[in-house]
């Protein structure tokens, strides 16, 4: 194992813990024994990445504004910064409707399969529903009201405040600029250092990795849901998939285009976070990786990274919102529903906000995907139509958010300077150091 590339030790904790928890099915115990002594190591493994999530967030931004210099430079870059991440959000949505449009999988769900789903699901899309009704009583501003915490240590109690985090340490950051060079050294040594012990931390974390995964992988496959059920679905999942796949190309071809990156440099670098983000169904999980990743082997200065990628993680959710578009149709066509063109183009709309606004955990699209269904009329009842495969739609949507991220930040630090040639440190040279 010693010598293989990371990402193919994450791949190969990733097969043997889908066959190990395929072969404990076949036992009547099997089920028991993985929750019971495997799931345990993927929950600490997630919990060990998401416990350092905060800590990343504060010291690399606030390190990577105060490098920055001058505030002019900051809002160029979060300029461009928000209109990529808009750019590309809108076109997943659109390449989502697009597909959907085409192939109609609504229109193949036979009457039996659709009761049966809903009967199913139907508690589970209660449960998320009231979720996304607590959401909806908020006023139109209470998205902005959210971003600026009252209490700098109480929203670092809590992964969720990620947007109230980077609002603090930007904040922070542009007044260390803004006093004299003299007097912030001190602090912006003491942050550059804790990012260092940081990244060691992600480092050490990683090593458990292909375990972690392992066990991850192991307890989804005995907590699927009943094949027959999976199989009513195919089409649509079927839509979601080659959607998911189109940005792919799509990101590859940007990439390619604005920095002249070939897709194996790219998808090589990227590759243990998209494994991550697979295994995790969480970009806020796979954040820690992603900056290492990024800034060490795709080439982005830390300046443009810690600031885009944490930004990107909570907004730009390109595979969240093209699943949100294609979900919402797929759900009206099953209902015998007809969307007119101005119906569909209002799901651009709400779609490429409910993703800006689905947090970067499990699951979370599918809570938005209510406020989608909600302004275009489509009944909401629907989300049991889809629960059942949602956590495999999740996995992958959940890569394909990480990928959008990391392919903006590349484009972000060409345009700025910031790209250069990666250092040739890799992986397992880390491990050995430490
Ligand atoms: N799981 C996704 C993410 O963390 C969000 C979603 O549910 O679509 O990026």
């Amino acid at each position: 194992m010693r010598r293989l590339a990371l990402h193919w030790k994450i791949l190969i904790g990733m097969l043997l813990g889908a066959i190990f928890g395929t072969f404990m099915l076949q036992f009547d115990a099997g089920k028991g024994l993985v929750t019971d002594w495997i799931k345990p190591f993927g929950t600490i493994f997630i919990n060990s990445l998401k416990l350092i999530a905060i800590p990343l967030i504060l010291a690399s931004l606030i390190k990577g504004v105060s490098d920055l210099k001058d505030v002019a430079k900051l809002s160029k870059m979060g300029g461009r910064t928000v209109l990529l991440y808009m750019i590309t959000t809108v076109t997943a949505v659109t390449i989502g409707l697009l597909i959907v449009n085409v192939i109609q999988p609504g229109h193949i769900v036979s009457e039996k399969a659709q009761t049966d789903l809903v009967e199913a699901y139907a508690d589970e899309a209660a449960s998320k529903q009231q979720i996304a009704e607590e959401q909806k009583t908020d006023g139109p501003l209470q998205a902005l009201v959210d971003i600026v915490p009252s209490n700098i240590f109480d929203a670092a109690t809590n992964n969720a405040n990620m947007l109230q985090i980077i609002f603090f340490s930007i904040f922070f950051g542009i007044g260390i600029i803004l006093i004299p060079e003299k007097k912030a050294k001190p602090i912006k040594d003491f942050f550059d250092a804790t990012n260092e012990v940081v990244l060691k931390m992600i480092d050490l974390i990683m090593l458990a990795a292909p375990y972690g995964v392992f066990a991850l992988l192991a307890t989804l496959i005995v907590d699927a849901p009943s094949p027959d059920l999976f199989s009513a679905l195919g089409l649509y999942s079927i839509c979601v998939l080659l959607g998911l796949s189109i940005m792919i190309l799509f990101y590859i071809s940007l990439v390619r285009f604005y920095t002249g990156k070939s897709p194996r440099f790219f998808i090589n670098g990227i590759l243990p976070a998209q494994l991550l983000a697979f295994s995790t169904s969480s970009s806020a999980a796979t954040l820690p990786v992603t900056m290492e990743r990024v800034q060490e082997h795709l080439g982005v200065e830390e300046e443009v990274s810690s600031f885009v990628l944490p930004i990107g993680t909570t907004i730009n959710m390109d595979g969240t919102s093209l699943y949100q578009g294609i979900a919402a149709i797929f759900i009206a066509q099953s209902f015998g529903l007809q969307l007119d063109l101005a119906a569909q183009l209002s799901i651009i709309a709400t779609a490429t906000l409910a993703s800006i606004g689905a947090a970067a955990v499990p699951s979370a699209g599918m809570v938005m995907l209510i406020i989608v269904l909600g302004q275009a009329g489509i009944p909401e009842a629907g989300l049991a139509l889809i629960f059942a495969v949602d956590r495999p739609l999740d996995m992958c949507r959940t890569v394909v958010n990480v990928t959008g991220d990391a392919a903006v930040s590349m484009i972000v630090a060409k345009s700025t300077g910031k790209l250069k040639k990666p250092a040739e440190k890799k992986w397992d040279d880390n491990y050995k150091k430490t």
